[in-house]
C-alpha cells in the first residue's frame, strides 16, 4: 500500500503551507530524516520564469520547506540544474529563490557545474549530479503540469534535473521519443529514486494544455505529497485526466516498486476527484499516436506525421532555443531572420518549446495528427 497525500489549498499563504508541510511530513521516512544534517530541496527551475508563470515550483513551497528544515537544525540546500545552459543566476532571481536566500541561511546550489558521477542502470549509463549524493536528505518539489513530449510531469520527471544542464541536452538527442525516453527516466528513478525521502508535487498553481512552459496557468488549488514517486505521479496524473498508459514512465516505476495502481490510498474526499475542464488532447494525441506505429519506424514516423515546431514573431531572437536544441536543428537569428528549424533534422524533443522564455515556438499538427486529435 501507498500513501498519497492531498490537500486543498487555493492560494500561496505561508502558515497554510507550513502546516501541510509539517502534516506530510509526518510520514516521511523517518530516520534518515532524524538523523542526517543536510536538506537537499530539489524544486523543478525549469528555466527563468517568473512564479505566476506556474512553470517552476512556487517560492512559497520552498519557503515553508526551508522553515521547516531549519527549525529542526538543518543545513537547507536548494539545488537544480535549469535545462540547457540558461544563466543559473537568472533563474534563482526570477524564480524567487534569490529573495529566499537572502531572507534564510540557504546555500542554492547549480547542480550543473558541481561535478557528477556516472551510474548505470539495465544498460543505460547517467550522470547524476554529484550534490545529490552529498545530501543525507533529499526532498523533491515538483510542479503540476502537462508534458509536450511525456504528457504529464510531476515527481519522477522532476529527478531529470538531477543531470548537469548540458548533459540533458545530450541526453535528448541519445532518447528521442518519448518510449525511449521513459526508459531512460526509468533508469534514472531506479538510481535515485530510493535515496528521495518525500515527495511534493505544487499544483496550488499548475498548467494544462501544452507545458512545461507554454501551457495554460490553471489554478488547480492543490498541494500533493508522498513518500512514493510512482503512487504519487499516478494520482496527479489520473486526476488531470490520464491513464496509466498516457504516460509512458508510469505503469513500469509502479511496477519497478511492487506497488499496483489499485493499492494506492488517497484521502477519501480525492479518491474520485477529477480536476474540471483539464485541457490534457493536445498532448495525448502524440502519445496514442505513437502506440499505433511499430517501434522501429517511431523515429521516420516522428519527423513526418507528428507535429512541427515554428518559431513565431513573438521570437525576441534571446537565442536560448538555439542553445537547447540536442541536434542543432535550429539556426540561429540574423538582423533580419529568427530563428528557423530545419524539420529534416528536428527530433520532436520540445525542448526549444520549454525553454523559449517568450513562448515564442508554436506546435503546428500535421494534417495527420489533425485527424487523429479532432
Ligand atoms: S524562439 Fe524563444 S528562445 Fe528562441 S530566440 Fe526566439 S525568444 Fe529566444
Ligand atoms: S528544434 Fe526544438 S523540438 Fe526540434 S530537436 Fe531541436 S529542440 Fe528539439
Amino acid at each position: 500500500m501507498a500513501d498519497v497525500q492531498i490537500r486543498k489549498i487555493e492560494a500561496y499563504e505561508l502558515p497554510v503551507l507550513e502546516a501541510a508541510v509539517a502534516d506530510f511530513l509526518a510520514n516521511a521516512r523517518g530516520s534518515r530524516i532524524k538523523r542526517c544534517k543536510r536538506v537537499l530541496l530539489k524544486p523543478n527551475l525549469l528555466g527563468a520564469f517568473a512564479p505566476e508563470r506556474a512553470v517552476t515550483t512556487h517560492p512559497a513551497v520552498l519557503e515553508a520547506l526551508i522553515r521547516y528544515f531549519l527549525d529542526r537544525g538543518k543545513e537547507v540546500w536548494i539545488g537544480d540544474s535549469p535545462g540547457g545552459s540558461v544563466n543559473a543566476d537568472s533563474v534563482w532571481k526570477t524564480c524567487g529563490l534569490l529573495d529566499l536566500a537572502e531572507r534564510y541561511p540557504v546555500k542554492l546550489v547549480n547542480l550543473s557545474t558541481a561535478g557528477f558521477r556516472e551510474l548505470e542502470h539495465a544498460g543505460i549509463s547517467l550522470k547524476v549530479s554529484e550534490v545529490f549524493w552529498q545530501c543525507g536528505i533529499v526532498i523533491n518539489v515538483a510542479k503540476y503540469k502537462t508534458h509536450g513530449m511525456m504528457a504529464f510531469t510531476g515527481a519522477l520527471k522532476n529527478l531529470y534535473g538531477l543531470i548537469p544542464g548540458l548533459v540533458k541536452t545530450e541526453y535528448h538527442g541519445r532518447y528521442p521519443n518519448n518510449r525511449d525516453f521513459a526508459a531512460m527516466l526509468l533508469a534514472l528513478y531506479a538510481l535515485t529514486g530510493p535515496k528521495v525521502n518525500y515527495s511534493f508535487i505544487d499544483g496550488i498553481t499548475g498548467m494544462d494544455g501544452v507545458g512545461p512552459s507554454a501551457g495554460r496557468v490553471r489554478n488547480f488549488g492543490l498541494l500533493l505529497g508522498s513518500t512514493s514517486i510512482p503512487a504519487l505521479d499516478y494520482i496527479a496524473a489520473r486526476m488531470l485526466g490520464f491513464s496509466l498508459r498516457d504516460v509512458p514512465y508510469l505503469l513500469p516505476a509502479l511496477h519497478l516498486d511492487g506497488i499496483l495502481p489499485s493499492r494506492v490510498s488517497v484521502p477519501t474526499s480525492f479518491r474520485h476527484f477529477q480536476i474540471p475542464d483539464a485541457d490534457i488532447k493536445a498532448v495525448k494525441f502524440s502519445a496514442d499516436l505513437l502506440k499505433l506505429v511499430p517501434r522501429f519506424a517511431r523515429h521516420g514516423f516522428n519527423k513526418v506525421y507528428s507535429i512541427q515546431l515554428r518559431v513565431s514573431t513573438r521570437c525576441r531572437k534571446c537565442g536560448i532555443c538555439v542553445q537547447s536544441c540536442p541536434v542543432q536543428a535550429i539556426s540561429a537569428a540574423t538582423a533580419t531572420r529568427f530563428p528557423s528549424i530545419n524539420q529534416n533534422k528536428c527530433i520532436k524533443c520540445m525542448c526549444c518549446h520549454e525553454m523559449c522564455p517568450h513562448r515564442a515556438i508554436d506546435i503546428h499538427k500535421s494534417f495527420v495528427a489533425r485527424m487523429v486529435s479532432s
